[in-house]
């Protein structure tokens, strides 16, 4: 027998580690074991050996096929793990899990040209050329506009001075998304609209949607950033009703409304939708093409953010 090739050697290596992970002596509970009868039960194909007899009948092709998706699952997940540990690298990643279906992009690209999806790839695995990432320039880190920050790619897609017109038609053009989808499911929907919250100071609130026939509305504030961590969804809904909360007592006397709720939707400047946005779509009965086409907007203009950043003078 000769030696085993490169690729066959890691993909041992691969299923060894997946072997750990799966089969580390797991802890015996009571949900443990109901999930496992359940899985047991679930599988038509051990319903019927058990009523028709384990020896007669062949293992069905539909199981055959699930072991390899199954043994892909278990690397993905594992490799999953690894990264969202990762110091710096792995800084948000957890949000990919809260929805997964928002991933698809990676695979069918959805309408992004092949040189965004690259980029976006780039972005998402923290591989964009800015000067942050260590090894990348030899002028420093210093952001290459000026200003006095690290040039991260948080700092280009969320606050440096350079992209602020590229981020405001960012926001703009998700803001029109979501309110246009509010209109059709009947609301009255009014965007930028000027307020003043009690203690006189002026706002402007992106989105509000209203109903005259219930008397309650919501103050909706789509905010894109990146990704940072698994609470941040909640940490920008919390800021947004500290910013906006002061200004309901204006928009219910100028609607004539009951009752009004303030609302901060987060939106990952990497194509990220936590699972926060979706229960929100869901709750107003919007339909899941929204999402996609936020994601895609939002990945296309983050693309021209860095790019502009980057290679404009
Ligand atoms: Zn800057």
């Amino acid at each position: 027998m000769g030696p085993v090739p490169t690729q066959h050697r890691n993909a041992l290596g691969k299923l060894r580690q997946v072997a750990k992970i799966r089969f580390r002596k797991p802890p015996i509970t009571a949900g443990g074991i109901i999930v496992l009868i359940t899985r047991y039960l679930h599988s038509g194909w051990m319903i019927v050996h058990l009523c028709f007899g384990m020896w007669t009948l062949p293992c069905p092709v539909e199981l055959r096929k699930s072991v390899p998706r199954k043994l892909r699952e278990e690397l993905r997940n594992a490799e999953f793990e690894s990264w969202k540990v990762m110091p710096g690298r792995g800084r948000g990643v957890e949000l990919y899990s809260q929805v997964p279906k928002a991933n698809a992009w990676i695979f069918n690209k959805s309408g992004l040209s092949t040189s965004e999806w690259a980029t976006c790839l780039k972005m998402n695995a923290t591989l964009a050329a800015v000067r942050g990432v260590p090894g990348r320039s030899l002028d420093g880190s210093r952001c290459r506009h000026g200003c006095p920050e690290t040039e991260t790619l948080a700092h280009v897609q969320d606050q440096c001075n350079r992209g602020l017109l590229l981020r405001n038609a960012r926001n703009h053009h998700v803001r029109s998304l979501i309110a246009n989808a509010l209109r059709k499911k009947s609301w009255i929907v009014e965007e930028e609209v000027f307020c003043l919250a009690t203690n006189g100071s002026s706002r402007r609130i992106d989105i509000i949607a209203y109903s005259q026939t219930t008397k309650k509305g919501c103050i909706i504030d789509p905010t894109i950033r990146i990704e940072t961590g698994s609470s941040q969804p909640e940490d920008v809904n919390q800021e947004k009703i500290n910013i906006y909360l002061p200004t309901v007592g204006y928009f219910k006397t100028k609607y004539q409304l009951e009752d009004i709720e303030v609302i901060g939707l987060l939106i990952g400047a990497r194509g990220v939708i936590p699972k926060f946005f979706e229960s929100y779509r869901k709750t107003f009965e919007l339909p899941q093409t929204l999402t996609a086409d936020i994601i895609t907007s939002v990945l296309k203009r983050s693309c021209q953010i860095l790019s502009h950043h980057i290679h404009s003078v």
